[in-house]
């Protein structure tokens, strides 16, 4: 049973004590990191301890120390011979989020690095690197050496947590998403600051989302994560910004890994949903900002809208897919994506406005599907997922479809259906029209 050296203290006795609102040091801390991710702590006392921490929370000092332990879990990237600055961006999750595949192509192809490290699908919400995957041969997991040669050659990579980077999170982060230790702000700083400042970037642009669909459902808990990863990422030197976005309804017409690539591809190619293009050019305009590409957010923005209306974006996804060995053919004819083999539609059952959507249960649908994870070792079905028909304050007739699900088999096909059934309230008035970005954080 690992203990800590300097003082008889075992694991135990530190989930007691996080148990009982007490306090860790930063060498507590530290040890509980190391043994976790050596192996020398198993899963169920780390899942017993995030528990304790999600219950108790982490005061500023245990917040510092976590992040600091799970950033150097492994190594700290260094790109100081890459001619230009490096940014990134980093959402908490949603339903149907799916920027990063459509800002990587577009800032890199204005002339700034993208070297980008992210997630798996995470509790009720997708992940990038499942997403990816729907991509035949699209290896998420290069090298080291691997990855600086495909960022030195086209600007950007997109990649998962590897032994060397953050391992910490890489294993934490699957045993928050199975044992519902996700949504804590804590927990999601540690996790989002530790791989990004990993990354070895100059600027990172936030987005942290606020609605049904968030992990933080209130807007004031989305602004205190906004608050306290900002915070963390001033003090080790980073151009830190947060956007605090709407996720009251899903991003975009699509949530499922394979049928959100084709919706960033249809952006990328300069049409895509009116909502995910929006958001897309926003980010993109504060990445260009940080990234000192251009004099202020406006200019970044029509920079953005520049680069997918030439083509240039669409050419660099391209080029990514097929430098990291993907098909790079589904590029150009999205139809070779992974498709479910049926569909079926949800309908309004009355008519009215659709006064609120339950974005959560969307996302837990989309997994029940096959489309997530309910255990680490869960394999995910690219293919399937849910179609949007109807946002929130559109008039419906009765029988309209408001969703279609896209499936492979009907195990749980019912239950699934039922979560979409659920998820929409159809009213006899259109609510009020919630702003995409509702407010900006170290700006
Ligand atoms: N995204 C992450 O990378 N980590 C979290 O904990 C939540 C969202």
């Amino acid at each position: 049973m690992p203990v800590l050296a300097s003082t008889p203290v075992r694991v135990v006795d530190l989930i007691r004590r996080k148990r009982d609102s007490g306090e860790l040091s930063p060498e507590e801390i530290k040890f509980l990191i190391a043994g976790y991710t050596s192996g020398d702590i198993p899963d169920y006392q780390m899942a017993a301890w995030l528990m304790a921490a999600w219950i108790r929370g982490l005061n500023a000092a245990e917040l510092a120390a976590l992040t600091e332990a799970m950033l150097h879990s492994g190594r700290v990237l260094d790109w100081s011979d890459l001619p230009a600055p490096k940014v990134d961006k980093h959402s908490t999750g949603g339903v149907g989020d799916k920027t990063s595949i459509i800002l990587a192509p577009v800032v890199a192809a204005a002339g700034l690095y993208v070297p980008m490290i992210s997630g798996r699908g995470l509790g009720h919400t997708g992940g990038t690197l499942d997403k990816l995957e729907s991509i035949a041969g699209f290896n998420v997991n290069l090298s080291l050496p691997e990855f600086r040669r495909v960022l030195t050659e086209c600007k950007c990579g997109l990649i998962g947590q590897t032994q060397e980077i953050a391992p910490a999170d890489k294993k934490i982060y699957a045993l928050r998403d199975v044992t519902g230790t996700v949504d804590n702000p804590s927990l999601i700083c540690a996790s989002i600051m530790s791989k990004k400042l990993a990354e070895g970037i100059d600027a990172l642009v936030l987005d942290v989302k606020t609605g049904s669909g968030a992990f933080m459902k209130k807007t004031e808990d989305a602004e205190y994560l906004a608050g306290l990863m900002v915070e963390t990422g001033k003090r080790m030197g980073k151009k830190v910004v947060a956007l605090i976005t709407d996720m009251d309804q899903p991003l975009g017409r699509t949530a499922g890994n394979a049928m959100e690539i084709a919706e960033c591809i249809d952006v990328l190619a300069g049409a895509g949903p009116a909502d995910l293009r929006e958001l897309c050019l926003e980010l993109a305009g504060w990445m260009f900002f940080l990234g000192q590409r251009t004099p202020n957010v406006a200019d970044g923005r029509r920079l953005a809208g520049e680069v997918i209306a030439s083509g240039r974006a669409h050419d660099k996804f391209r080029e990514i897919v097929r430098l990291q060995g993907g098909d790079a053919r589904v590029v150009d004819e999205p139809k070779r994506l992974p498709q479910a083999r049926a569909k079926v539609d949800v309908t309004a059952a009355s008519a009215g406005f659709v006064a609120a959507i339950d974005c959560e249960k969307l996302g837990i649908a989309c997994g029940v599907l096959g489309g997530g994870r309910e255990k680490k070792e869960d394999k995910i079905d690219p293919a399937v997922g849910l179609e949007f028909h109807r946002r929130l304050g559109d008039r419906v007739e009765r029988g309209a479809p408001l969703a279609t699900l896209h499936y492979n088999g009907d195990a749980r096909l019912a239950e699934a259906r039922q979560l979409v059934e659920s998820s929409y309230r159809i009213g006899d008035k259109a609510p009020a029209a919630r702003p995409l970005v509702h407010k900006v954080i170290g700006g």
